[in-house]
């Protein structure tokens, strides 16, 4: 399937000069919905994780049904101040200014093989912070998976030495 003719890209979104990846319309029709969670189980399951965590909000969406599928645990990875427990935290630095990314203490088994799944890697920052919170919680990243990567900002280069799977490239 060309999963890419179905993503729409929006010129000068949020701001001039970005060209949003818009994967609501990949959500919109249920046989690229199937086909990309289902890529992402096929390419991301040899990295035998035991755990998914998802980064807010679009990789909750991909990153639950990928989990059910591998019949492994979810864990959200979420802003500032929305997990209701313990939670670790780290800051990391946006083009302007700082943000912050939370993970339940206790989200997962000690030891366990984290797949850190998100929508898409740009600059590679939020996907390169969620990383240290797994690492936090004294588990290991087993891979990455992200349904879009913008290849020109080598955000791959942001993240620790373990497989990194895209479905599309741009
Ligand atoms: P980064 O930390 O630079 O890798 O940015 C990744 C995060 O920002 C992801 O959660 C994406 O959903 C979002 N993002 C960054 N650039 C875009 C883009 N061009 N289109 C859609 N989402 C983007």
């Amino acid at each position: 399937m060309d999963l890419k003719s179905l993503i729409r890209e929006v010129p000068d979104f949020p701001k001039p000069g970005i060209s949003y990846k818009d994967i609501t319309t990949i959500l919109a029709n249920p046989q690229a919905l199937s086909y990309s969670i289902g890529q992402l189980e096929v390419q991301c399951k040899d990295m035998q994780p035991d755990h998914v965590a998802g980064i807010e909000s679009r990789g909750f969406i991909f990153g639950t049904p990928l989990a059910d599928r591998l019949k492994i645990g979810f864990a959200p990875i979420r802003k500032s101040g929305k997990l209701p427990s313990a939670v670790h935290i780290v800051k990391y630095d946006l083009e302007y200014g700082t943000d912050q990314l939370e993970l339940h203490q206790d989200a997962f088994m000690s030891g366990s093989r984290v797949l850190v799944i998100d929508d898409l890697i740009a600059t590679g920052g939020t996907a390169a912070a969620a990383a240290e919170l797994v690492e936090k919680t004294g588990c290991v990243v087993a891979g990455f998976g992200f349904v879009i990567e913008l290849l020109d900002l080598k955000g791959r280069e942001k993240l620790p030495d373990v497989p990194v799977v895209s479905l599309v490239q741009y």
